[in-house]
C-alpha cells in the first residue's frame, strides 16, 4: 500500500517518458506490420524494474502502489506506444501475492521480479463460456500429487511470451454445485515444461496483441501449483480485476492525452480555406469535448487507484474507471481522426494503429456491457439482469 505524493508520481512520469523516446512511432509500427513482440521494449523496462512495481520489496520489487503502475502504464501509451504486450507482467503475480502460499511467493515473487521468469498468460476466457466465466469447461482433475488438466481456452494473451500462466480450471462439475461461483481453481502452469502438452496458437487480430488459441491435452500439474484452495479460483481472479480494470484505464487515460495532443497540434498548423482549421468549432468543440471527458474519467480512474491502494472496497470505482476511461480513449481517438482527414488513415501515421489499438479497451478484459451490469446490480440495486 502507498500514498505516492506528486513528486514521485512526477519523477516515474519523467523516468519512462525517457525509456520510452527510445522507442519511437517507427518501432511500433513496424512491429505492428509484423505482429511481432516489442522484446526490446520490454527488456529494458524490466531491467529497470518498471514492470516489478507491484512486488513489495521483500520480494525484491519496487514495492509500489496501483497508484503508481497506472501512472507506468499510462505514459507508456501517453508517448505512442502500447502497455499491451507487458502490462500483464506486473499484475498477474498478484493472485499468488494476494492468495499463493509463503513457498510459492519465494519462489516465484523474486524471479518475477528480477525478470527471469514471465508470468504474463492469464487463462481464464473459454469459447463456449465467454464472459459467463462461471461457466468454463476446462477440467482440473486430481490424480495424487497432481491435478490433469483438459480443456481449450481462447484469446489467452501472450502465452508463447510467458514461462508461466495462471490458469482457473473447473475442479467441481457446475451441475453439483449449490454456488455456482465454487468449484473453479486457480493454478500456477509451468509452460516450460508443458511441452506438447499444451499447445498455443496465434491468433491474428486486428492489434498486434499476441494472443491464442490455446488446448490443454491431459497437462499433468503438480498439486502444489493450486494457488489457495481449491474451489476458490473464481473468487481470487475476481480479486485480481480491480487491479487490472485500474490499470488499463490508465492505458485508455495516455491514448487519450496522445490523440487529443495530435488533434490539437494538428489543427493548429492545418490551414485551409484561409485559417487553421482548429479555429472552426466544427473541429474545435469536439477535441475540447473529448478533453473534458478525458479529465473526468481519469479523476474517478485516480480515485479508484487511492482506494485501492489504502486497501478499501473499490469495485464501483475501478468499473467505472474503465467504463468511462475506455468510452473517453475511444471518443478521443475518433475526434483525432476526424481532425486529420484522410492523413488519419494513413499507414505510416501512428494514428490509425492506435485507433485500432485503443478500441480494445471497451471489449477487454471486460466488456462494457458487463460492467454497466455491475453498476446496475451491485451498486444501484437493481434486478440481476445476467
Ligand atoms: C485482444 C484480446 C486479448 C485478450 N486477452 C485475454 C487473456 O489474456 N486472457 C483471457 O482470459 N481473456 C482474454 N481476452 C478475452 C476477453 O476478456 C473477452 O473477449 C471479453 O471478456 C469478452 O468476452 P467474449 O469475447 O467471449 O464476448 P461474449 O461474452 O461472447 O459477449 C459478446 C457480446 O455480448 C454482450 N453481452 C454478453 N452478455 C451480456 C449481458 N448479460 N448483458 C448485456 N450484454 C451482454 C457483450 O457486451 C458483448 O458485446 C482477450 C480478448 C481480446 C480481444
Amino acid at each position: 500500500m502507498t500514498h505516492a505524493s506528486t513528486e514521485t508520481i512526477n519523477s516515474i512520469r519523467a523516468a519512462v517518458r525517457q525509456v520510452c523516446k527510445g522507442y519511437p512511432g517507427s518501432y511500433w509500427q513496424d512491429l505492428d506490420q509484423r505482429r511481432a513482440y516489442p522484446d526490446a521494449f520490454v527488456d529494458e523496462l524490466t531491467k529497470l524494474g518498471w514492470l516489478a512495481a507491484l512486488i513489495p520489496e521483500q520480494y525484491g520489487g519496487g514495492g509500489m502502489g496501483i497508484t503508481e503502475a497506472s501512472v507506468i502504464l499510462e505514459e507508456i501509451n501517453y508517448s505512442g506506444g502500447n502497455g499491451g504486450p507487458c502490462h500483464a507482467q506486473m499484475y498477474t503475480m498478484g493472485i499468488v501475492l494476494r492468495h499463493g502460499s509463503e513457498e510459492q511467493k519465494r519462489r516465484y515473487l523474486p524471479k518475477i521480479a528480477g525478470g527471469e521468469l514471465r508470468l504474463q498468460a492469464f487463462g481464464v476466457t473459454e469459447p463456449n463460456a465467454g464472459s459467463e466465466t462461471t461457466r468454463i469447461e476446462t477440467t482440473a482433475v486430481r490424480k495424487h500429487d497432481r491435478y490433469v488438466i483438459n480443456g481449450q481456452k481462447i484469446f489467452i494473451s501472450r502465452v508463447l511470451q510467458s514461462d508461466l500462466m495462471v490458469l482457473l480450471a473447473r475442479t467441481m462439475p457446475y451441475d453439483e454445485l449449490t454456488d455456482k461461483t465454487r468449484g473453479l481453481s486457480a493454478f500456477i502452469v509451468d509452460l516450460r515444461e508443458a511441452g506438447p502438452r499444451v499447445q498455443a496458437h496465434p491468433l491474428r487480430t486486428m492489434i498486434n496483441h499476441h494472443t491464442n488459441v490455446v488446448f490443454f491435452d491431459n497437462l499433468e500439474v503438480p498439486a502444489e501449483n493450486l494457488i489457495g484452495e481449491e474451489g476458490q479460483g473464481f473468487r481470487y481472479i475476481i480479486d485480481s480485476w480491480n487491479a487490472e480494470r485500474i490499470l488499463l484505464a490508465a492505458e485508455a487515460i495516455g491514448d487519450a492525452r496522445w490523440f487529443i495532443d495530435k488533434a490539437v497540434d494538428y489543427s493548429k498548423q492545418r490551414v485551409l480555406f484561409g485559417k487553421p482549421i482548429g479555429a472552426n468549432q466544427g473541429v474545435q468543440f469536439p477535441i475540447a469535448r473529448a478533453y473534458a471527458r478525458m479529465r473526468a474519467a481519469d479523476l474517478v480512474r485516480f480515485d479508484a487507484a487511492a482506494k485501492f491502494d489504502r486497501g478499501e472496497r473499490c469495485g464501483a470505482e475501478a468499473n467505472m474507471a474503465k467504463l468511462l476511461s475506455s468510452e473517453a480513449s475511444w471518443e478521443a481517438a475518433n475526434v483525432c481522426m476526424d481532425t486529420h482527414g484522410g492523413y488519419g488513415l494513413a499507414s505510416d501515421n501512428d494514428i490509425e494503429r492506435k485507433f485500432r489499438e485503443t478500441r480494445l479497451f471497451t471489449i477487454a478484459p471486460v466488456n462494457n456491457n458487463l460492467v454497466l451490469a455491475y453498476l446496475g446490480r451491485n451498486v444501484l440495486g437493481m434486478p440481476r439482469s445476467y
